[in-house]
C-alpha cells in the first residue's frame, strides 16, 4: 500500500512538480516544503548563539526580554523574500511549520528559552485574516511548540482597533500609530508564565513592541520574542 501511495506521488509530480519556494527549483521525493540546499544555504542569523545580537539591542532600554531571536536574515530579492511571500501571499501555510520547527531546534535547550510555557502569534488584523484565511505567526508558532513544548496562546493577545497602513509613516509615527491597539483578555492565566511572542518579519521591532506593552504589565511575566526574518 504505502509503495503504491508513493508511486502515485512520483507520477503527480511528473505532472504537477512541486517547487522550492525559496529557490524554484524542483522538489525532489526527499524533499519537504524547501529544497535540501535551501535548507543549508538560507542566511542563518545564529541569533541564539549571541545574547546581544541585533534584535535584542532594538529592545535594550525599551523592554525587559529574556532572549530576542530571528531565524534569518531577509533581504530584498533574496531567497527569503521569496520564501516569505510564498508563505503569506500563495496559501503555502506548511512553511511556518516548517520554519517553526527549524527555529525551534535551534531554540531548545537554550538557557534565554528554556521552559516557554506559552508561544503567541501577533494577532493579524480582522480582514486580512479573512482575505488570508490563515494569521502566518500562527503557523510558525505551532512549528515552535511541537519542539520547545509550548502551548500555542492564541485569542488572548488582541488587537483593539485597526490601524492605518504604516508604509510611508516614520518609527516615532509607528510607534505612536501601534500604541494600545494590543490588550490581553486573560492576564491572569499568563501569571508568572514565560511567553515567547511571535511574529514572521521584524523590521523597526514597533509592532512587537506594542504587543509586549499589554503583556509586561502582567506580574511575574517573562517575555521572549522569535520571529522567522529579521530586515535590517
Ligand atoms: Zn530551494
Amino acid at each position: 500500500m504505502r509503495l503504491k501511495t508513493s508511486y502515485l506521488a512520483d507520477f503527480l509530480s511528473l505532472l504537477f512538480p512541486q517547487l522550492c519556494p525559496a529557490c524554484g527549483n524542483e522538489l525532489v521525493a526527499h524533499e519537504k516544503v524547501i529544497c535540501t540546499d535551501c535548507h543549508y544555504n538560507l542566511p542563518l542569523t545564529n541569533f541564539h548563539l549571541q545574547a546581544d545580537n541585533i534584535v535584542a539591542q532594538q529592545f535594550w532600554g525599551k523592554l525587559n526580554l529574556e532572549g530576542a531571536y530571528a531565524l534569518y536574515y531577509f533581504t530584498k530579492g533574496g531567497k527569503v523574500q521569496n520564501l516569505m511571500h510564498h508563505f503569506k501571499y500563495k496559501g503555502m501555510q506548511q512553511i511556518g511549520n516548517f520554519l517553526g520547527n527549524v527555529a525551534g531546534k535551534q531554540l531548545s535547550g537554550n538557557p534565554q528559552f528554556a521552559g516557554v510555557d506559552y508561544i503567541i502569534p501577533v494577532p493579524l488584523h480582522k480582514k486580512r485574516l479573512k482575505e488570508r484565511g490563515y494569521n502566518q505567526s500562527t503557523c510558525f508558532a505551532q512549528g515552535l511548540a511541537e519542539k520547545l513544548n509550548g502551548i500555542v496562546e492564541e485569542n488572548n493577545l488582541i488587537r483593539t482597533k485597526a490601524t492605518q497602513t504604516q508604509t510611508h509613516r516614520s518609527r516615532f509615527a509607528r510607534f505612536e500609530n501601534m500604541q494600545e491597539v494590543f490588550a490581553v483578555k486573560n492576564p491572569e492565566k499568563l501569571k508568572g508564565k514565560h511567553i515567547l511572542l511571535v511574529d514572521d518579519i521584524i523590521t523597526t521591532g514597533s509592532t512587537l513592541e506594542a504587543c509586549a506593552i499589554p503583556l509586561l504589565q502582567i506580574e511575574g511575566l517573562k517575555l521572549s520574542i522569535a520571529t522567522i526574518a529579521y530586515a535590517e
